[in-house]
């Protein structure tokens, strides 16, 4: 059987010329970045090398671009080590400090918030997006406050793709930090861009950020590498102890393989929107929300169709659960995603879809179809022809079940 990979936001396979440059950084290239020798040094030319492709990419300078093993990881600094500058200056013990961010960010800032939350150490907004899954600037600038530190919202949302207004975030947030008096907080601004990086300008004076986070695998390169950008003179502290890696910012031998990988790749964004690609992909998608629209009966579309990225299509099919569909549709060989998360044996609807106003059930009954590079109208065709017919199968079982209940409940 054929498989088809439609979760390109889960992750992206490696490119080959990606794999190519990494694989002599595994065996003849082995050194430690770290150390004075000439292996040491072949390894540290490497990291620098990719570190200035990365740079030249967001418009940053090299020693802004620290290396982590991933934008979980970036966003864990970002949020605390932040509140770790803070509270290492004696004045600011007094004051609990406030941050800002969205009620459908990936859960590594949700949960890094709300553990700061537990820990008395700030309290967190959490603004909610509208029905189209998108951020008001208006709502975020309402919510500044005298204390408030830190805002962090995504670019793009990992679900249902919506693009959030960054640019205007941060210029709002520069416009206020211009008004303010030495003495006062000037305000951070962060965005995790881990799914924006593919497809949308990340330049980060044009978004005026502070700080942005990503994830290499997303961009077909390695997993398990990825970076924070830290503009020079932001007041953050390093969570994690040990060597002097990154700056002092980040300790940890580097995964030069994945630095490596991670810099070709960043490269080669720059080829897929000249030889256009990223056209194509968005041409695909809209070829499947339409197919999908006129096909399957009561299939909705979650999130703006035209704020969106150009890969993302996630829908609500009406009286299905979604994980049905989803193991249905791995048998057919064709992956996708829900976001529904699995918790203590219970399946939760996805806080992103209930924070845009879906009900449980609805949320439940989703599926997130993710789009890359080699994905092809052949694709797209075979998997709407196989979830047409699942669709139908699950609502026929779906609705025996129901008559059944209703018909006992009425004999009862
Ligand atoms: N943020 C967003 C928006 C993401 O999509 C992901 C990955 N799904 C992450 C953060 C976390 O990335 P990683 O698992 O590579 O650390």
């Amino acid at each position: 059987m054929k498989r088809i990979y439609l979760d390109y936001a889960a992750t992206t396979p490696a490119d080959k010329e990606v794999l190519k440059e990494m694989l002599p950084y595994f065996s003849e290239n082995f050194g430690n970045a770290m150390s004075i020798h000439s292996f040491g040094q072949d390894a540290l030319q490497a990291v620098d090398s990719a570190r200035g492709k990365i740079a030249t990419f967001f418009g940053a300078v090299p020693s802004e671009i620290i290396f982590t093993s991933g934008a979980t990881e970036s966003n864990n600094i970002t949020i605390k080590g932040v509140l770790k500058s803070y509270y290492s200056k004696a004045e600011n013990a007094k004051i609990k400090p406030h941050i800002i961010t969205t009620a459908f960010e990936h859960h590594c800032v949700l949960d890094s918030c709300k553990t700061v939350e537990k820990e008395g150490l700030a309290e967190v907004s959490y603004i909610k997006p509208d029905k189209d899954g998108l951020i008001k600037v208006s709502d975020i600038a309402k919510a500044i406050k005298s204390n408030t530190i830190l805002i962090s919202v995504m670019y793009v949302n990992n679900e249902i793709g919506t693009v959030q207004p960054i640019e205007k975030i941060g210029k709002l947030v520069k416009k206020l930090n211009a008004t303010k008096k030495e003495n006062e907080f000037k305000l951070l601004f962060h965005t995790d861009a881990t799914q924006a990086v593919n497809y949308f300008d990340c330049n980060v004076a044009k978004l005026s950020v502070d700080l942005l986070s990503m994830s290499a695998h997303k961009i077909y390169g390695p997993k398990g590498v990825g970076m924070l950008y830290v503009k020079k003179g932001t007041t953050i502290k390093k969570i994690q102890d040990g060597g002097d890696q990154e700056y002092k910012m980040r300790a940890g031998t580097h995964n030069v393989p994945g630095i490596v990988g991670f810099g070709k790749a960043i490269e080669q964004i720059a080829n897929r929107k000249t030889q256009n690609v990223n056209r194509k992909v968005l041409e695909l998608r809209d070829y499947l929300i339409a197919k999908v629209s006129k096909e399957i009966p009561k299939a909705v579309l979650n999130g703006s169709k035209i704020l969106r990225s150009p890969n993302n299509a996630n829908f609500s099919f009406a009286d299905v659960e979604g994980e049905g569909l989803l193991l249905s549709l791995d048998m057919e060989g064709i992956a996708c995603s829900t976001g529904s998360a699995c918790s203590s044996g219970a399946l939760s609807p996805s806080h992103v879809l209930l924070s845009i106003g879906l009900k449980a059930e609805q949320a439940h009954g989703s599926l997130r179809f993710t789009l890359g590079k080699y994905t092809t109208k052949q694709e797209i065709d075979a998997a709407v022809k196989k979830l047409k017919t699942i669709v139908e199968r699950l609502r026929k079982i779906s609705g025996n079940i129901l008559g059944e209940y209703y018909n006992k409940s009425h004999k009862a």
